[in-house]
């Protein structure tokens, strides 16, 4: 139970009211009452609330409470809500026109930026949703070598397409499905399981199964099971780091590597992970933030690869709204903002002060926690070992989790209702961002120290 005073069930039911309200007729209409599972609270024992706007680091709800958010849309909004060139540059696009089904410049302009930025990425091709984008690039993949086997770790999330809806992190993972229903494992027998940062089971997989895998699918960072960064590597040179691990054993074998940096891309560097850790993989997967808030994603890699698909080549992917006006037009304004000198080392700052203050105050409570960070995505692990992998993850408290983030909430700041979802700071978010959370934060870590 809560033990603030800011928690009891009184307060809390008058502050959520019109959230109660819109969220019973939700439910009514819509499995869940949402969009995407995650939404509905489940994990955290409660309703969500109902988002009326938001504005820099700042959500308000139609209650009117306002919060310092740390979701930002689950990633994509890395200069914050509503920021003033993505929406000039939304609403000058919407004059022009929602979609045309016929090129625009715009697209041109925002794949050059892309190429530009992302080391691996020669040619580039937009689609609506990272899972759409991981989708198409395995079948590029499949298509390219012939080879109908893919490998991707447990508790890494690649979007909810059928051959990739095996043990994936996230929603999946909160909700306690590894896979789901409706999924024929037809499809999931040809995706092989490995854990995440462990090179052994990559060679024993490759060894076991001779000429049959197209594709590692990767996420260079883990950002769906908390944030999980990949081990480095060994000071005394023994091993070369799980990234650069991959890239060897998969030049070894003649298997593609594929990076999933739909979150990590333009999050943790421009060019992403992969500029980030140097380590180019042959496709890379790309979404939230290449879209600014809106729909938008894509997949890109080397030309040789990138030429098969339709029409150059003879592999199929296509799309109705695909290289949408608005979406390529938020993206650019947000990639433009990207590139200003500075942006960053802001990130970093403020994202550092906010991890090292959140594990002195959780020491401070007494509440074991591992934190882990990666530029400005933070996991925020309430366990007394270090999590590297999804079997790890798995131990971490997550009722003490729950109490956290219902503490958080009822004190200004709204958290994903997940252990297991990374957490983002932006460009909004500032000092006395940083300074609010830290206040909340020592309330909600005593109010977790109480969960036994
Ligand atoms: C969010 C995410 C996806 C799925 O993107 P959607 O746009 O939700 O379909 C895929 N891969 C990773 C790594 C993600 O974080």
């Amino acid at each position: 139970m809560p033990t603030d005073a800011a928690t009891t069930s009184s307060t809390t039911t008058d502050r959520y009211a019109q959230s109660a309200a819109a969220f019973a007729k939700a439910r009514v209409l819509m499995p869940g009452g949402v969009s995407s599972p995650v939404r509905a609270y489940q994990a955290v024992g409660r309703e969500p609330v109902t988002v009326r706007c938001g504005k820099g680091a700042v959500v308000t709800d139609i209650d009117g409470n306002e919060y310092i958010d740390y979701v930002m849309s689950y990633g994509p909004l890395i200069l914050g809500h509503a920021e003033e060139t993505v929406v000039a540059a939304i609403v000058k696009a919407a004059g022009r026109g929602a979609s045309f089904g016929m090129p625009t410049e715009a697209e041109t302009q925002l794949a050059q930026v892309v190429v530009d930025a992302v080391p691996s990425v020669e040619v580039v091709r937009f689609v609506n949703s990272g899972t759409e984008a991981v989708m198409s690039a395995i079948r590029l993949a499949r298509g390219a070598t012939g080879k109908p086997k893919i490998v991707k770790c447990t508790g890494c999330y690649h979007g909810h397409s059928d051959s990739l809806l095996v043990q994936a992190g996230s929603g999946a993972m909160t909700l306690g499905v590894p896979s789901s229903p409706g999924v024929p494992e037809s499809i999931t027998s040809n995706t092989l399981l490995i854990p995440y940062n462990d090179l052994d089971a990559v060679r024993e997989t490759f060894k076991g199964n001779p000429d049959q895998i197209a594709c590692l699918v990767v996420e260079p960072i883990a950002g769906n099971m908390g944030c999980i960064p990949p081990a480095p590597p060994a000071p005394d040179g023994s091993n070369p780091g799980y990234l650069q691990g991959l890239r060897d054993i998969c030049d070894e074998f003649g298997v593609l590597l594929m990076f999933d940096e739909v979150m990590t891309g333009f999050r943790v560097a421009l060019g992403g992970a992969q500029a980030l850790y140097g380590v180019t993989p042959d496709l890379t997967c790309l979404g939230k933030i290449i879209g600014g808030g809106l729909p938008c994603a894509a997949y890109g890699g080397r030309e040789d690869l990138m030429r098969q698909m339709a029409p150059d080549g003879p592999i199929y992917q296509a799309g109705t709204l695909s290289g949408n006006p608005l979406a390529m037009a938020a993206g650019l304004a947000t990639l433009d903002a990207l590139q200003e000198e500075g942006v960053y080392e802001q990130l970093e700052a403020t994202s550092a002060k906010l991890g090292a203050g959140l594990r002195d105050s959780a020491k401070s409570a007494n509440v074991p926690v591992y934190l882990t960070r990666v530029g400005s995505m933070l996991g925020l692990f309430f366990s007394d070992t270090p999590i590297t992998n999804y079997e790890q993850a798995l131990t971490c408290r997550t009722d003490r989790f729950a109490a956290f983030f219902n503490s958080m909430l009822d004190n200004g700041i709204i958290l994903a209702p997940a252990q297991y979802e990374a957490w983002f700071v932006s460009m909004a978010h500032g000092e006395d961002c940083v300074q609010k959370t830290l206040k909340a934060a020592e309330i909600a870590f005593a109010t977790a120290a109480a969960v036994d």
